[in-house]
C-alpha cells in the first residue's frame, strides 16, 4: 500500500506564519496543471506495483483550482494509477472557497475528507495571521460541507497566538466540537525564519506569549479533546473513533507514498526525493520532456532508525522493539533500550510489553 500526494503552490493571500512554498500569484495556474498531469503519467513507472489507499491534495491551497482543473488531475491519476477500492481522498481547503456549489463538484470528484484550514473562530487571530476569511466563513464552511454529505471533517487550529486568551483558546475548542467535526489538527503557533512574524517578533511588534501560558493550552486541548472522545493518535492530532487520518498514519509509519508538483517528496520505502521548488523551474523542465528536477536521498540503516524514533514516539503506537528488532537489528534495539533506560527514571517515556511510548510528561 502506499499514499499519494499532490502538491498546488497558490494561495490567495500570504498568511504572516507561513513558511510553506507558495506563490500569491495565479499567473501559471494552467501551466502548473498541465505540468502536474505531464508528471503523474511520466511517475507511473516508479509507482506501477504500488496500490494506493490515500490521495492527498495538499498545498498552498488546493481549493484555488476549479472543476476543470480537479476533474483533469484526478482523471488522469485513475487512469495511470491503482487505488483501493474505496480510497480516502482528502482535499485541503479555505474556509471561504467552500460554499455549496464547489462542495457538491468535490464530492461528485469523490473527494471524502476534506482538511479546512479554519486555524481560530475569531477575527483579531484571523486578521493578525492575515487570514483571508473570517469567523463566519470558518464556521459556514463546515456545515457547507457537512450539508455536502462531506462528514469526515478535519479543521486546522493554531494555539498559541499571541494576544489569544485562554478564554479564546477554550472557545475554539468549544465552536469545534459543537460544529460536530470529526478530526483536529492544533498546532502552537511557531515563528518560521523569514515569515512576518519573525520579523515582527526581531523588532519587538509582536510578542510570543509565555511558556506556562502555552502549556496551559496544550493541556486544555488534551484534556477537552480526551472528554469529547477524540483519541490523540499524534502529538498535535486528535480524532473521533475511525476518522483517523490514513494519509497521515501512512508517513508516520515510512509507508511509501508518491508526491507530485513542485516541492513534493516521494518516498519508496529506502530513498527519499523531492521536486524542485520552482514553480517556474518545474513548469519549464516538464513541459520540454525532462523530468530530473528531483533530488534524491538514499537513507542509510541509521537515517532510517532514526526517523523510525522519532516518527513513532510522536504517536499513539510508540515505538516497536520487536519492529526495531526486525528491521534493524538487535543492536538497535540495545542501543534504543540503552537511551531510552534515562528518560523512563524521568518519566518522560514509558515502556508496556515490548513497546515505548512518551508519557503525558514527555509530550510537554
Ligand atoms: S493558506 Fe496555508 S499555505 Fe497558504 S499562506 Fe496561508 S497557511 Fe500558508
Amino acid at each position: 500500500m502506499a499514499g499519494y500526494y499532490v502538491h498546488i503552490p497558490f494561495c490567495r493571500q500570504a498568511c504572516r506564519y507561513c513558511d510553506y512554498y507558495f506563490t500569491v500569484s495565479l499567473k501559471y495556474k494552467e501551466e502548473l496543471v498541465d505540468s502536474i498531469v505531464k508528471e503523474i503519467k511520466n511517475k507511473k513507472k516508479y509507482f506501477e506495483k504500488q496500490e494506493f489507499k490515500t490521495l492527498y491534495f495538499g498545498g498552498g491551497t488546493p481549493s484555488v483550482l476549479n472543476e476543470k482543473d480537479i476533474k483533469r488531475i484526478i482523471t488522469e491519476i485513475r487512469t495511470h494509477y491503482n487505488f483501493v477500492s474505496q480510497p480516502e481522498i482528502t482535499f485541503e481547503a479555505n474556509p471561504d472557497d467552500l460554499n455549496p456549489t464547489y462542495l457538491k463538484m468535490l464530492r461528485s470528484e469523490g473527494i471524502n475528507r476534506l482538511s479546512i484550514g479554519i486555524q481560530s473562530f475569531h477575527d483579531k487571530d484571523l486578521n493578525l495571521m492575515r487570514r483571508s476569511h473570517n469567523a463566519i466563513q470558518a464556521i459556514d464552511s463546515i456545515k457547507n460541507a457537512q450539508d455536502a454529505e462531506i462528514s469526515n471533517l478535519n479543521i486546522d487550529l493554531i494555539y498559541g497566538i499571541p494576544g489569544m486568551s485562554f478564554m479564546d483558546w477554550q472557545e475554539n475548542l468549544e465552536i469545534s466540537f459543537k460544529q460536530n467535526v470529526t478530526h483536529i489538527s492544533a498546532y502552537h503557533l511557531s515563528f518560521e525564519p523569514g515569515t512576518v512574524f519573525d520579523h515582527w517578533r526581531k523588532k519587538k511588534k509582536i510578542i510570543p506569549i509565555e511558556e506556562e501560558e502555552s502549556l496551559e493550552q496544550f493541556k486544555y486541548l488534551i484534556k477537552k479533546t480526551a472528554k469529547e472522545m477524540f483519541l490523540h493518535y499524534e502529538i498535535s492530532n486528535f480524532a473521533k473513533e475511525g476518522y483517523l487520518s490514513e494519509h497521515n498514519k501512512n508517513y508516520w509509519n515510512g509507508i511509501p507514498f508518491l508526491g507530485i508538483g513542485p516541492s513534493a517528496h516521494s518516498y519508496d520505502g529506502r530513498a527519499r526525493s523531492w521536486n524542485i521548488s520552482s514553480i517556474k523551474q518545474y513548469i519549464d523542465k516538464t513541459q520540454n520532456g525532462s523530468f530530473n528536477y528531483t533530488e534524491n536521498e538514499t537513507l542509510s540503516t541509521t537515517d532510517r532508525y532514526n526517523e523510525y524514533i522519532l516518527t513513532s514516539l510522536r504517536t499513539m503506537w510508540g515505538i516497536d522493539l520487536n519492529e526495531i528488532s526486525q528491521e534493524f537489528g538487535i543492536n538497535y534495539v540495545k542501543y534504543t533500550e540503552e537511551i531510552a533506560a534515562d528518560l523512563f527514571r524521568k518519566n518522560l517515556l514509558e515502556k508496556k510489553e515490548q513497546k515505548i511510548f512518551i508519557t503525558p510528561n514527555g509530550i510537554f
